[in-house]
């Protein structure tokens, strides 16, 4: 969410049309994909059931031309002053109002919380490449000319994750690179056309990386100054991923950083063993509930992958719908996982709870900031620090999760703190 223009679009057409080049996956040329789906089915059979994720015949990888907030700048369905202002006030604090959290300071420390990240997206703009956002990170340095051994995949993995941890990541799994959830192209951003990926050929695996997202922050949604806890992680995890990008390249395999660009990094996270998918469209961690955010590393080092975990989400989420119950716009899913799309922001074939994108970006367009009040509310959104929170976490996840819901409804966790008292707390 740090645009770096807010010019409408030179080119629409391309993307209206949907006229596809098929550069997918790592600059290929197209394989049939009648055929391919075939493979995919055979192949992801078993590594797609414990992970929980279920695809259907028309399965087709997602386009990012399509993704919300690229459509916020082609698609005059989308596209308006108050998208334009929705991205420009997060570089400069335009427009403040009275209420409390969306005042200058707020809106202040929400664009310093996203500065970092906003450096690094916005330094490509005259080559059409939004890093991190809808172009990888080009970091790293050169790839040394001389492999270290690590034909030790178990201390290799072992050694990877502690340095993710080093540099800050909260969280890291390993998974294999799997290509369905690969954009099938990039976007342009000079014309919000569709360009192809600059992957290297010979990518084996993804390292997928979790960071926490502020919890007494996230309290406070919604508000600009709850926006600082997402700006926050995405700076974060900048740094942290072109650290452990350069550390890899410098061993003498291949790394590509990347942050919400280049591929869905939720399936990836599940398949890594970071949580389970919810409802509100978020993978629920057992450490952090929905409170987290994703970057990833497509690299050639051998690796062992992790295993998906099962922590009782599906289950939970099939008695609850707080989510749902509190998307200001009715964004969110009742009833059972669908294979059908809201619209095109949605990928097709995979069957699942999806909000409607144009639903929730409407509203965070008519708020000025991003909202997350599915994520506040979520009964695994906890600090998970005291007694009460690791007690509910583990009725939550037994067969007497109607107890933990019931619990979790006569509580005060899930109201929305004032900003006013965050700014008082010390
Ligand atoms: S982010 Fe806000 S608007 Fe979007 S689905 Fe969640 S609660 Fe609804
Ligand atoms: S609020 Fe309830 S339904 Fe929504 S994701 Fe969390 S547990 Fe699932």
């Amino acid at each position: 969410m740090s645009e770096t223009t807010t010019n409408p679009p030179k080119n629409n057409q391309r993307a209206a049309n949907n006229a596809a080049p098929d550069f997918w996956p790592s600059n290929h040329p197209p394989d049939d994909l009648a055929n391919k789906r075939a493979e995919w089915a055979e192949k992801y059979r078993e590594s797609d059931k414990l992970a929980g994720i279920e695809t259907t015949d028309d399965f087709t990888p997602f386009t990012q031309i399509n993704d919300m907030f690229t459509r916020a700048f082609w698609d005059k369905k989308i596209h308006s002053k108050k998208t334009d202002a929705f991205f420009q006030g997060h570089r400069v604090a335009i427009s403040p109002r009275r209420a409390e959290g969306f005042r200058q300071k707020d809106l202040a420390l929400r664009n310093a919380a996203w500065a970092v990240s906003s450096m690094l997206s916005s330094r490509k703009g005259d080559e059409g490449k939004r890093e991190g956002f809808q172009s990888a990170i080009e970091e790293g340095g050169p790839i040394s000319p001389d492999k270290v051994d690590a034909s030790d995949t178990a201390q290799m993995t072992g050694e990877i994750k502690k340095l993710a941890k080093l540099f800050g990541a909260d969280l890291v799994g390993v998974t294999d690179y799997d290509e369905r959830w690969i954009y099938k192209t990039r976007v342009d951003t000079r014309d919000y056309s569709e360009a192809e990926h600059d992957l290297p050929e010979g990518l084996t695996n993804v390292i997928v990386m979790g960071h926490s997202m502020d919890h007494d922050l996230v309290a406070t949604y919604p508000s600009a100054l709850a926006g600082a806890s997402s700006g926050l992680e995405y700076s974060h995890e900048a740094g942290i991923v072109v650290q452990l990008v350069t550390y890899i390249r410098n061993l003498g395999y291949q790394a590509v950083g990347s942050m919400n660009d280049t591929g869905l990094v939720i399936p990836l996270a599940i398949k890594a063993g970071l949580g389970e998918y919810g409802r509100n469209q978020m993978v629920i961690t057992p450490q952090y509930g929905p409170r987290v955010r994703f970057s990833k590393i497509f690299t050639d080092l051998p690796l062992d992958h992790d295993i998906p975990q099962k922590i009782g989400v599906r289950e939970f989420c099939d008695i609850c719908t707080k989510c749902a119950d509190n998307c200001p716009p009715k964004a969110l899913p009742f009833g059972p996982p669908q294979a059908t799309q809201p619209n095109v922001s949605t990928i097709q074939g995979v069957k699942k709870w999806s909000a409607d994108c144009e639903k929730c970006f409407g509203y965070w367009a008519a708020i000025g900031t991003d909202c997350a009040i599915c994520m506040r509310v979520c009964p695994f959104n906890r600090k998970g620090d005291n007694w009460q929170d690791r007690l509910f976490l583990k009725i939550a996840q037994s067969r007497f999760r109607k107890l933990a819901l019931w619990w979790d409804d006569r509580s005060t966790r899930a109201d929305r703190v004032k900003p006013s008292a965050w700014w008082g707390s010390k």
